[in-house]
């Protein structure tokens, strides 16, 4: 039978101009799930994200959010549609406070006691933003930055959240706490799809993950069955 799917990629190819940066990718993402992306650089896992949100579009193939064709569909669309984004190297407004940049992450939303409920929300996942509510965004550590973009990505209330390289430059202790936190943000109905190079920590909080290598997906299946296969261990455990 055909499933619907919260998310699902159909043969998916994307293109840098000349560069066929996604060679074919199907994958799919369930409702209350966790699905990780996971690949070394240049796999193509950000222009995976991208072509979810609607920054690139399919040359071809098909990205099907809950039944419906968006391959083509502008990002702030997808935006509308319930899809939100913390794109990686974390892309704060510097000159904004806190508070401004989580109230910018609301900006499709028209229900100021939803707004005003998500706020308190991502403070109490993120107590570090509360205190520090009217500091420039700029003035934050990289770890605080990288909250401030999960919390901005949460104001737009998703259905399906999609996290590009959370834990990228973070100190080990806010890894974990990241990585917690993405957990929490699961448990409260939030389905995700989380892009890592730690492979090891995302297959440690995801449910499903699919690797990509070059473009293409190489090797797919339930997180702690990746977890143990030979392949992802030698080539992103850095096992030998
Ligand atoms: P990383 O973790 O390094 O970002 P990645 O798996 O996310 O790796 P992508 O950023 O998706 O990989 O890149 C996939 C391929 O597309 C790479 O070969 C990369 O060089 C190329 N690429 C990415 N962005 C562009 C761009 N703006 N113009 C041209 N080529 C690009």
């Amino acid at each position: 039978g055909t499933r619907e799917h919260m998310l699902e990629l159909r043969n998916v190819h994307s293109y840098y101009g000349a560069i066929h940066a996604l060679k074919g990718i199907s994958l799919t993402v369930d409702r209350g799930e966790i699905v990780t992306l996971i690949g070394s650089n240049g796999a193509g896992k950000t222009t995976t994200i991208r072509t979810i949100s609607g920054i690139l579009h399919p040359r071809e193939g098909q990205v099907i959010l809950e039944g419906r064709d968006i391959s083509h569909t502008p990002a702030y669309e997808i935006v509308k549609l319930g899809v939100a984004q913390s794109p990686e190297g974390r892309r704060i407004f510097p000159r904004l406070t806190v508070l401004e940049n989580l109230e910018m992450g609301a900006y499709t939303r028209n229900d100021p006691q939803g707004i005003a409920e998500d706020l308190e929300r991502v403070f109490e996942l993120f107590p570090r933003l509360k205190e520090r509510r009217n500091q420039q965004g700029g003035t934050l550590s990289g770890g605080e930055q990288q909250m401030l973009a999960i919390g901005r990505a949460l104001m737009a209330r998703p259905k399906l959240l999609l996290l590009d390289e959370p834990s990228m430059g973070l100190a080990p202790v806010l890894v974990e706490t990241i990585f917690e936190t993405i957990v929490e943000i699961n448990k409260q109905g939030t389905t995700i799809l989380l892009v890592e190079q730690n492979a090891l920590m995302a297959l440690e909080v995801a449910h499903r993950g699919y690797v990509l290598q070059t473009g293409q997906i190489v090797l797919e299946g339930p997180a702690q069955e990746l977890a143990a296969s030979e392949m992802v261990r030698k080539a992103y455990l850095g096992e030998e």
